[in-house]
């Protein structure tokens, strides 16, 4: 059985930490990177493979078989609102279930590979019903995905009317596939910037806090949050407003924000698939995001941490770095 300790170090209180530093993709390196770039788009896990390409095939099959015509679509109504609220809520019980399941319920691995050794707390009076997972599942399905879908559907139905420009496959194939590249992009900046916002310390008493009570996330931790981070956090989706576009790319925004928090919160850097095979499903910069809070805004390919100085890699010199910043402040 492969060991973590051939990938990273334990602490004096029994974390554990990934040797490899936080890095962004070569998108924004200069000079230029064509050869690294090249192996970063292609590359397995890369920027197509697995995800990105899997939440944009996931666009095009909700939208064939899990959405309402643009003729339904065109004259609101609660029946398909409530159609594409229950769509939502089967996905979401999905992804994250399977996540939770795989290393939480069943602990295929044991704690091999989790940043925090310790499992999610079922005694503390900090989360609702005392258990830090139901808590996680109630703010999820009770706000997250209605909110969700009501930004969706608040598209759908503008798409419908003609408010935004589509951008047909058969018209424009060129602007139809460059939208779904630039789509992760428009994710990662709007949850910058949404995320940033929610730090404000009055917004952050009253809405961020919640998520921030999750110390040790675990996949649920992803979209458990204040119903008033939830409006921040999906009002991403309207910049749709703004883009012509067709509804599919709305809806890969939409399931990446609604979906994606379940990997970005795992708590574990790699998942076993066999006796000697691991894959890299690393959120570490999130995960200390989690642990030191002014860090790490956001996670993935824009180096915006680092061009706003926030930036953690998980090495000691980063650490200090913070250190100095929390020193500065006063904190
Ligand atoms: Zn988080
Ligand atoms: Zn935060």
């Amino acid at each position: 059985m492969i060991s973590d300790l051939d990938f990273g170090k334990e602490d004096s209180r029994g974390g554990w930490a990934p040797n490899k530093r936080v890095s962004y993709g070569p998108a924004f390196r200069w000079p230029p990177q064509p050869w690294a770039f090249l192996k970063w788009v292609f590359g397995f896990p890369g920027y197509l493979l697995p995800w990105n390409t899997l939440f944009a095939v996931g666009a095009i099959l909700i939208w064939a078989y899990l959405t309402p015509s643009l003729e339904t679509l065109k004259t609101f109504s609660f029946g398909w609102a409530l159609l594409i609220l229950v769509r939502n809520l089967v996905l979401a019980v999905l992804v994250y279930g399977a996540w939770h399941m795989w290393l939480y319920v069943w602990r295929k691995q044991s704690t091999a590979f989790k940043y925090n050794r310790s499992w999610p707390k079922t005694d503390s009076s900090v989360f609702l019903f005392n258990n830090q997972n139901a808590d996680n599942m109630f703010w999820t399905l009770a706000s997250g995905v209605p909110i969700w879908t009501a930004y969706e559907v608040l598209l759908a139905w503008a798409y419908a009317n003609g408010w935004i420009s589509i951008v047909d496959f058969s018209e424009n194939p060129i602007g139809f596939v460059a939208l779904f590249f630039l789509v992760p992009f428009i994710h990662e900046v709007g949850f910058y910037f949404a995320h940033r916002l929610l730090h404000w310390p009055p917004l952050y008493r009253v809405a961020h806090k919640l998520h921030h009570r999750n110390i040790n996330p675990g996949p649920w931790s992803g979209l458990s949050m204040h119903p008033i981070e939830h409006l921040l956090y999906f009002s991403t989706i309207l910049l749709f407003f703004v883009i012509p576009s067709h509804p599919i790319h709305m809806i890969n925004l939409a399931s990446r924000l609604g979906l994606m928090p379940a990997q970005g919160h795992t708590g574990f850097d790699r998942v076993v698939v066999g006796e000697e095979q691991t894959m890299d499903v690393s959120y570490y910069a999130h995960y200390l995001h989690h642990k030191y809070f002014e860090v790490n805004y956001a996670d993935g390919m824009v180096p915006l941490d680092k061009w706003f100085g926030s930036f953690h890699d998980g090495s000691p010199e980063a650490h200090e770095a913070m250190k100095a910043r929390r020193l500065r402040r006063g904190v």
